[in-house]
């Protein structure tokens, strides 16, 4: 990481391809952190207590955490430690969740001992889509119910209610919710012990396969974990990746479903992220199943990719929109907030 910051110091003062002079024109870094647990609430200026609690959440998040820690560490090394740096951490927007959607029905020892509960990740963005949303109807986000859907590679569902995020699909780690590109999403988590003894595998390479190997790559087979392929192969006759969509985007429209009852109601559905900002297919075949709340999705407006858009009809009971997210924005304004 160190070498990769090195490397990114000397593009960014590059005479040809370089966006700054010199670096005493940095001001501030801001890192995306994956996991705040129930520690950080909020984006904060990164101390060294900061950094020990970062660390202290590894056991939450092995795969993620430890590679912040690292690129902070880096980002000292390499622009100096007057230089400061602001964590704004995947979770944070999803602190607000009452212990009703974060709890798991599990013996309630598990989390006091262990800190077992639903996180959600994401945050970054469904706050950053809500606001927009808000702002792009010229309401204020305190006035609206909100769930924004943000698919991409990784994909979760959030139910933002006048502000504040109240449930969201993703829980201890980024696989529970929605079937992904390679994320399995929702399990009867008998299944786990199931495949173990049946392939001789650990409970930790069942989970492997659940992360890396299922979703719509494993619903279609191993064909794709990419929607662009998948829909040019359910076009030309790939029945597999057919289904695939077809599972991917019921599950996207039932959690729609759950988070309207979660709020008793919803103003505005926002689609977010590589699939959610571009699949337009894909949105068609959501929309199918939530045209019930009273969407009304104009399927000319549909074929838009990559823009904000209002996809509904005028006068739609619910909203429904694109709203590309901006997390590197979004990071950039929680940094220069705390450093001023
Ligand atoms: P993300 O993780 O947000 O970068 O999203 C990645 C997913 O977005 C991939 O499955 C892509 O197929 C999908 N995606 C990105 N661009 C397009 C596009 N122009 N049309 C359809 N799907 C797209």
């Amino acid at each position: 990481h160190t070498q990769a910051f090195q490397l990114v110091k000397d593009a960014l003062i590059d005479g040809e391809v370089g966006v700054i002079q010199s670096l005493n024109e940095v001001a501030a870094i801001g890192h995306r952190v994956v996991q705040g647990g129930s520690i950080f609430s909020k984006s904060v200026l990164i101390t060294g207590e900061v950094l020990k609690g970062i660390e202290s959440l590894i056991p939450l998040a092995p795969l993620h955490n430890p590679a912040h820690v690292q690129g902070i560490r880096a980002c000292q090394d390499v622009f100096g430690t007057e230089v400061p740096q602001v964590a704004v951490f995947d979770t944070a927007f999803h602190q607000t969740m009452p212990e009703k959607a974060y709890l798991y029905g599990l013996p309630y020892d598990y989390y006091k001992k262990y800190k077992i509960r639903r996180y959600g990740f994401h945050g970054t963005s469904h706050d950053f889509v809500s606001k927009r949303a808000a702002e792009i109807l010229g309401k204020d986000r305190k006035d609206l119910k909100i769930i924004v859907c943000h698919l991409g590679n990784g994909a979760s569902v959030s139910a933002v209610k006048y502000g504040e995020s109240v449930d969201t699909s993703m829980g201890l780690t980024p696989l529970e919710g929605l079937i992904m590109g390679t994320r399995s999403g929702d399990l009867d988590p008998a299944i786990i012990s199931f495949l173990a003894e049946k392939e001789g595998m650990t409970a930790s390479q069942v989970i492997d396969v659940c992360n890396k190997k299922s979703g719509v790559l494993g619903l279609s087979d191993g064909y794709s974990s990419d929607f662009r392929d998948l829909v040019q192969a359910s076009e030309t006759g790939n029945e597999q990746a057919k289904h695939a969509l077809e599972a991917y985007a019921y599950r996207v429209g039932k959690y729609i479903g759950a988070y309207a009852a979660a709020m008793n109601g919803v103003d505005v559905i926002a689609f977010t992220a590589g699939v959610g900002e571009n699949n337009a297919e894909v949105r068609a075949m959501i929309g199918e199943y939530i045209g019930y709340l009273g969407t009304n999705i104009d399927a000319e407006r549909n074929k838009v990719r990559g823009e904000e858009i209002i996809l509904s009809d005028e006068g739609s009971k619910v909203v429904t929109m694109v709203v590309p997210t901006n997390e590197e924005l979004a990071i950039a304004r929680e940094t220069v907030r705390l450093v001023k």
